[in-house]
């Protein structure tokens, strides 16, 4: 279910969304599985209601691919709207057929660009957009039919659908249904599914580039490493982050601290003096750590050092 949108964009925020709609996929094809599952179990003659499911599934997904593009969108206008300076956002209606009514007093009014109405936009079958504007702020008001002046209505994004994409490069948050309904399998299948996706370019046996946000200059990137990585990736954001390594876009900053391996590691406990004399084959000799800002959140990085030179990205972890 991937948008046009998302899938033509090769910024740091195409990726993200691109993980973030793989992700809400995997969750949503785990929950529909089991419910299909749990029906078949109750009732193994009633082929009939499970068609009407898959029939609701379906439906559903056209909603669903509406609001990626949404969403998507959203975030590029935002883009456009940081890019040109603007410090005023007008609210423009919606271009669907059927208009959702609470919506409708906030058209064509001007708000600030801090306003948080702009986290709570974003309602299911929603289509209305926003551009940036030098005009004055509109009062905050709007009038009825009955020519009744009255106060803006209270907004509400949809759970799931909170924040603005452009600031958290989420598209479905944690809150999402069918986020909240999954479980380790459905995260599982997730990481499996991103994991492919990521190591598919990477040539056997991989390539050394340079990189100069890296304390060494140069970034080894192969399939082992980067899976090593992924595994050591707890969130779906730290994964982004260690493909966005490999690609070369992040700026890592100033390295914030170096470790000798022999640091890490108690040699005195037979399992500890194991791991380290593999580092030790594969010319592991220590670990420079980084830590970054991205959407919000502060990442440490832990980039294993090589005797041959180069760094390559070993634990990514929220802090
Ligand atoms: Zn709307």
């Amino acid at each position: 279910m991937y948008s046009k949108e998302i899938a033509a964009g090769g910024s740091e925020m195409a990726d993200l969304f691109r993980a973030n709609v793989t992700r809400y996929a995997a969750y949503k094809s785990f929950v529909c599985d089991k419910l299909l599952q749990e029906d078949a179990a109750k009732d193994a003659d009633k082929q009939a209601g499970r068609e009407k499911m898959i029939d609701r599934f379906n439906r559903w997904q056209y909603t669903e691919e509406a609001m990626v593009a949404k969403r998507c969108r959203r975030a590029k206008q935002w883009e456009e709207i940081e890019a040109g300076g603007f410090e005023r956002i007008k609210w423009l209606p919606s271009v669907s057929i059927e208009k959702r009514a609470e919506h409708i007093p906030y058209y064509n009014q001007i708000f600030p660009k801090d306003w948080d109405g702009w986290d709570k936009q974003d309602v299911w079958g929603c289509k209305c957009s926003m551009v940036g504007t030098y005009r004055k702020e509109t009062p905050h008001e709007w009038t009825d039919e009955n020519d009744e002046v009255k106060p803006l209505p209270e907004l509400k994004a949809s759970r799931g659908l909170e924040g603005n994409p452009a600031r958290t490069g989420e598209v479905f948050t944690d809150r999402a249904a069918y986020v909240r309904k999954g479980n380790e399998e459905a995260s599982l299948f997730f990481s499996k599914k991103i994991r492919e996706e990521y190591l598919a370019p990477i040539p056997d046996g991989g390539y050394t580039i340079g990189y100069s946000s890296l304390s060494t200059g140069a970034l080894h990137i192969g399939k082992k490493s980067l899976r090593r990585a992924l595994n050591h990736a707890v969130t779906w954001q730290s994964k982004v982050i260690a493909k966005l390594i490999t690609d070369r876009k992040i700026d890592m900053g100033k390295r914030v601290l170096y470790e000798y391996l022999g640091e890490r590691y108690d040699l005195t406990d037979e399992v500890m003096r194991r791991k380290f004399l593999a580092k030790v084959k594969r010319g592991v000799i220590g670990y420079n750590m980084y830590e970054i800002e991205f959407y919000g959140n502060k990442y440490e990085i832990l980039m294993e050092v090589s005797k041959y030179g180069y760094e390559q990205p070993y634990v990514i972890k929220q802090k």
